[in-house]
């Protein structure tokens, strides 16, 4: 029977464990947390949006989108959800974004956690790994306490996104001992801090927006969505969509600006219109109230500051100039980001061990036969909306069925 050692029990860890065993193989999982699936715990907001319904390859982000392509289709979005029926959960579907129909995150790990128990995997919890060596042709695998054995070795370690889940980096060393380049992975999907003073007196605030990142003065890309102000910067899903290209950007020494729509649905001269229209009614009011109802508080006073008109100044006195220039500000208000948010308050890395060092899909290292990777320890992150959870699961079962099936069986 081939032994097959896993290392790392997060998201893609559990689904090799159970895809290897079910091939026949003899799993062992090795987690160094107390239990395993600590971080699905806190996916999507501790309801876990486990997939989504709709698969564009542009969602998933890589050097080789080619290769992720051809993963995606061997083990697909749909086969995730059959695969989650079958082991208990009854799927909601909320707009395409998937979720358990508990709620609750916590579900998916428990399934996943009945089956390995139920496919009698080995599961050893507290057991950190500290080196992984391969010696005339069998690993070796260092705990504190012990070396374990095995024909292949699955790392499925993770990032170093959330590291207080227990994904603090620890893959990337075992893949560089073993001869492997790394991506320098970056903090992904988090907030981002900006120089401009004002953020202050914006935090708190939430404002549905257009959100378009400027690299070096061009346009890089835009999302719209909610986003969130806060005293350090931006935050909210639209922020951090765009956050994988300013941290790439920023590591390459480019300058990165942010630029918010407040009014999406108006074009420039619409909104000239509309606060033309509005002076009729408004004209003897005065600072924030000329935009009641169009902006909460905080972010009217700092629009008005930022486009130089005096709090007390009547909005019928307002001069053109003014005008335009408050204009200015609510389609283009500009922030200057000058990091991201560190690992910790990011959902995933990008980086990590590029695909061109595998033997395509089957997940299997080409410079170390019986070396396999999984999860966002391999260079591929993925949009909010349940697509990092994707890929762990698609790699997870590659890696599972290919660990299982090929390379020297144990006597
Ligand atoms: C707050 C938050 C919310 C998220 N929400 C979503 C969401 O709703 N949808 C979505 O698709 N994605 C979401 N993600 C991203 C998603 O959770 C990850 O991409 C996914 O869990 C990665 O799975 P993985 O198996 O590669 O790594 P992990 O889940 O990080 O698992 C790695 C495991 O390896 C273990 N390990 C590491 N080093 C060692 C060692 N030396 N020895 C033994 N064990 C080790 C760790 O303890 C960990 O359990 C979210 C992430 C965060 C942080």
């Amino acid at each position: 029977m081939k032994k097959v050692l896993v290392i790392g029990g997060g998201a893609s860890g559990l689904m090799a464990s159970i895809t290897a065993a079910r091939q026949g193989a003899k799993v062992t999982l090795l987690e160094k947390n107390r239990q395993t699936g600590k971080k699905l715990l806190v996916t999507g907001n501790g309801r876990c949006n486990f997939t989504n319904r709709n698969q564009e390859l542009s969602y998933y982000r890589s050097e080789n989108q080619e290769f992720v392509k051809e993963a995606l289709k061997a083990f697909s979005a749909d086969q995730t959800v059959r695969f989650f029926e079958e082991l208990g959960i009854l799927v909601k579907d909320c707009g395409g974004y998937l979720y358990p129909n508990s709620g609750q995150a916590a579900s998916v790990a428990e399934v996943l956690r009945l089956e390995t128990q139920r496919l009698q995997i080995k599961t050893a919890c507290n057991t950190e790994v500290l080196s992984v060596e391969k010696k005339d042709g069998l690993f070796y695998v260092k705990t504190e306490g012990w070396t374990y054995t095995s024909d292949a070795v699955i790392l499925a370690c993770g990032s170093m996104a959330a590291p207080g889940t227990g994904s603090t980096g620890d893959g990337y060393r075992f893949a560089e001992s073993l001869g492997h380049r790394v991506i320098r992975p970056l903090p992904a999907l988090t907030g981002l801090c900006a120089s401009q003073k004002d953020c202050q007196k914006l935090s708190g605030v939430r404002m549905e927006a257009k959100v378009t990142l400027q690299i070096d003065g061009a346009v890089c890309i835009e999302e719209q969505g909610e986003v969130q102000f806060a005293s350090y910067g931006l935050s909210g899903i639209p922020v951090f969509q765009v956050s994988r290209y300013v941290s790439q950007a920023l590591e390459e020494g480019k300058a990165c600006e942010i630029c918010l729509d407040l009014c999406p649905a108006y074009k420039e001269e619409k909104m000239i219109e509309l606060l033309a229209e509005r002076a009729e009614g408004t004209g003897n009011r005065s600072g924030t109230d000329v935009l009641l109802g169009m902006f909460p508080e905080k972010l009217s006073k700092v629009l008005l500051e930022r486009a130089g008109i005096s709090g007390k100044k009547k909005r019928k006195d307002w001069t053109q100039a003014e005008m335009q220039s408050l204009v200015r500000q609510i389609k283009s208000m500009r922030f200057t980001i000058t990091k991201c948010r560190g690992y910790d308050q990011a959902q995933v890395c990008t980086g990590g061990v590029p695909l061109s060092q595998l033997k395509g899909i089957s997940m299997e290292s080409a410079l170390v036969p019986g070396l396999y990777f999984a999860g966002e320890l391999l260079d591929v992150d993925g949009a909010c909306g349940g697509y990092n959870l994707q890929w762990a699961w698609t790699s997870g079962f590659l890696v599972g069925t290919c660990a299982a099936r090929d390379g020297v069986k144990s006597q």
